[in-house]
């Protein structure tokens, strides 16, 4: 099985830009952890799709009745990622995306939920800030809020050892494959075991070869198989 990948950084930086992409150019590899969150939905935004959106005594009865892996207050709402919701795309055999923030990733490291961190920098504080306004979905107290969280997430992403790799997202077309070669070597590498990895990035072909000159190897070093 594959490690889930969680995926950190500033709001506005394009994290769910670069999760549509890898959704979009592989439907069927990937699946979204939907989070639960109180805060009203965006035009345009699915309950169900993009969040469950729940009020707050909903979500506070969920949390303490233990439904969550990881909940935090972000930007004056509650957000969490249900145990629900992670389960739902590992059962499908998919490789788990959660797009959280720097409280929840801390949460995910403590629980015993073994994951690969990715964090998405923007190129300079203004060119979030642009983004972030660009995107138009904010109020300008939504906008001041986020972008003074956006100076504490930044400072983890320098926490030694924390994130498996950080990706400044300044061409969205090469932030998408560095992100993607995270994935080649820390989500699909590390999460299997050698004999899973061969036969799922190879075939059933490549794996039988693989058991044979393990085998012949066995032989030749101890006389028997
Ligand atoms: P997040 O999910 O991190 O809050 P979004 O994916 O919603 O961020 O991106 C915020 C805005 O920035 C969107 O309008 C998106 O189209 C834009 N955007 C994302 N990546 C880039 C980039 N590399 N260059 C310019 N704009 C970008
Ligand atoms: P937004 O309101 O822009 O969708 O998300 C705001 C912030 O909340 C983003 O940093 C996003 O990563 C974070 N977030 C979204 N879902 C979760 C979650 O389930 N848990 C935590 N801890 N943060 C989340």
């Amino acid at each position: 099985m594959t490690r889930p990948l969680v995926v950190v950084g500033p709001s506005g930086v394009g994290k769910g830009t670069l999760i549509a992409m890898l959704q979009k150019e592989f439907p069927d590899k990937f699946g979204f952890s939907v989070s639960h969150t109180t805060r009203a939905p965006r035009p345009g935004e699915v309950n169900g799709t993009h969040y469950n959106f729940v009020d707050k005594a909903t979500m506070e009865k969920d949390i303490a009745s233990g439904k969550f892996l990881e909940h935090a207050h972000v930007h004056q709402n509650i957000y969490g990622t249900s145990f629900a919701a992670v389960r739902k795309v590992t059962a499908q055999g998919r490789i788990c995306l959660l797009d959280i923030d720097v409280q929840g990733a801390e949460s995910v490291k403590r629980s015993n939920m073994d994951a690969a961190y990715v964090f998405i920098a923007p190129p300079s504080m203004d060119e979030l800030e642009r983004r972030l306004r660009g995107r138009g979905t904010e109020t300008e107290d939504a906008v001041l809020k986020r972008l003074e969280n956006a100076r504490i997430e930044m400072a983890k992403k320098d926490v030694d050892g924390f994130f498996d790799a950080v990706i400044v997202n300044d061409d969205v077309e090469k932030a998408y494959e560095a992100l993607k070669d995270v994935i080649k070597r820390h989500v699909e590498t590390k999460g299997s075991s050698g004999a899973n990895h061969i036969l799922s990035q190879y075939g059933p072909v490549a794996f039988g070869i693989a058991c044979a000159i393990a085998i012949a190897a066995r032989v030749f070093i101890n006389g028997r198989p």
